[in-house]
């Protein structure tokens, strides 16, 4: 048995972010930047008026209220060509380019229009309602950065930048093995000692929450004929995820089916609560993960292995979800494992986090993982705890 940082170290040995790919803007959701941007626009390009009014210079309506002749118009798209002269305004809508002269803007409300002549009322300093050139951003800046996850704020922005594709990572592509003579597809017909399998969905969900393209590619017997089988389905997929199967029992096919295979093992128990069954290896350079069967222990697993995996082959620093709360219950001594305790996690009123480890803790009771707030993290050897300590916990609200 490893230790869980050990593993994890050994998991992501060797991982590097997939190449990048191109994608139109829209498509770019959720997805990684691949390389640093840099504006190819300023924005805005020209000095603009923030306000509908007059373009006026300022030293012309130091003393109100002024007369001004109005020389012309000056809309958005359609700047005036002309420069504005001392006596002299235009006609000016907002995002509209400052006419060269002027120097502020008199809003609307400010002003009165008379025929060919517009009076300001109310006297306005030098910048007044303009929005300088490059106020947002000038070109060249870098304001995307390798690494960004992609949101709609971030899309505009890039849009805004004038970039209509964007250099993403590939998305890993996850090629996931299901194993259990008993294990059907959910809503197939079922004999009495078959059971619907959860992994491969939970395993898709997660992996395509973390960036990844999951791709269910079945559910093997425990044949070594059937595992082959599936095993070779992982032809041209970045990474392959297999649940079950992984222990030393009679059934248990699947690491000597991975060996026959050609996988190349690095380990194969860790020493952690649920899940110490956990494999990984290289399979023709295709990294493998063996997960434990349970489907609690799979998806825990998953969560600590398989997660950070998808997120060093997208270019993601690594989730560090950890944080400190209250103990809400009594807890025994640990042994040589490292536990992760299905909790509730309550915020009280005074503000402290409280982690209540569930009673139930089988690695089998998936109800309670999906009811669980948070994992509290007990160390190997961690001795016996009062409700009141403080204790590690992992939220799951983010993965
Ligand atoms: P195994 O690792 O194959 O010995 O499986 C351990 C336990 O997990 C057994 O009770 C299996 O029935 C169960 N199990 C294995 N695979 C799945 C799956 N895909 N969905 C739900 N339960 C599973
Ligand atoms: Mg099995």
């Amino acid at each position: 048995m490893i230790a869980v940082e050990t593993a994890l170290e050994r998991v992501l040995a060797g991982l590097r972010p997939l190449a990048g790919e191109s994608v139109a803007l829209p498509q770019a959701l959720g997805r990684v930047l691949a390389a640093d941007l840099a504006a190819r626009v300023s924005h805005p390009p020209l000095a603009v008026s923030s306000m509908d009014g007059w373009a006026v210079r300022a030293a012309d309506v130091a003393a109100v209220p002024a007369r001004l002749a109005v020389a012309g118009t000056s809309a958005a798209g359609h700047p005036f060509a002309g420069t504005v002269r001392t006596g002299q305004a235009v006609r000016i809508f907002t995002g509209a380019p400052l006419p060269d002269g002027a120097d502020a803007v008199a809003r609307q409300e400010d002003c009165r229009a008379e025929g060919g002549a517009v009076t300001v009322t109310v006297g306005i300093p030098p910048g007044k309602f303009v929005r300088p050139a490059g106020l947002d951003f000038a070109v060249g800046d870098v304001l995307l950065t390798a690494g960004t996850v992609m949101d709609p704020r971030r899309i505009g922005l890039a849009a805004a930048m004038n970039i209509p594709w964007l250099p993403v990572r590939r998305r890993p592509r996850v090629a996931v093995l299901s194993t259990g003579d008993e294990i059907r597809m959910p809503g197939e017909p079922l004999a009495p000692a078959q059971i619907p399998g959860s992994n491969g969905p939970a395993l898709a969900a997660l992996i395509e929450a973390s960036g990844g393209l999951p791709m269910i590619v079945g559910i093997a017997s425990d044949t070594a004929e059937s595992l082959a089988g599936l095993i070779a389905a992982a032809e041209g997929a970045d990474l392959l995820v297999i649940s079950g199967g992984a222990s030393v029992g009679d059934y248990d096919m699947v690491a000597p089916a991975l060996a026959e295979a050609g996988m190349a093992l690095d380990f194969w128990k860790v020493a952690m609560r649920p899940g110490k069954p956990l494999m990984c290896g290289r399979l023709r350079g295709t990294p493998v993960l063996g997960l434990p069967g349970n489907p609690v222990a799979a998806l825990v697993c998953a969560t600590l292995f398989l997660v950070p995996m998808l997120r060093t082959l997208a270019g993601l620093a690594l989730y560090d979800g950890d944080t400190t709360a209250i103990l809400g219950r009594d807890l025994p001594a640990n042994d040589d494992r490292q536990d992760y305790l299905r909790s509730s996690l309550e915020r009280r009123p005074d503000g402290t986090l409280v982690a209540t480890p569930f009673a139930k803790q089988d690695s089998a009771v998936l109800s309670g993982l999906a009811a669980a707030d948070a994992l509290v993290v007990r160390p190997p050897h961690a001795p016996a705890a009062k409700a009141g300590e403080s204790v590690t916990v992992l939220p799951l609200a983010g993965i």
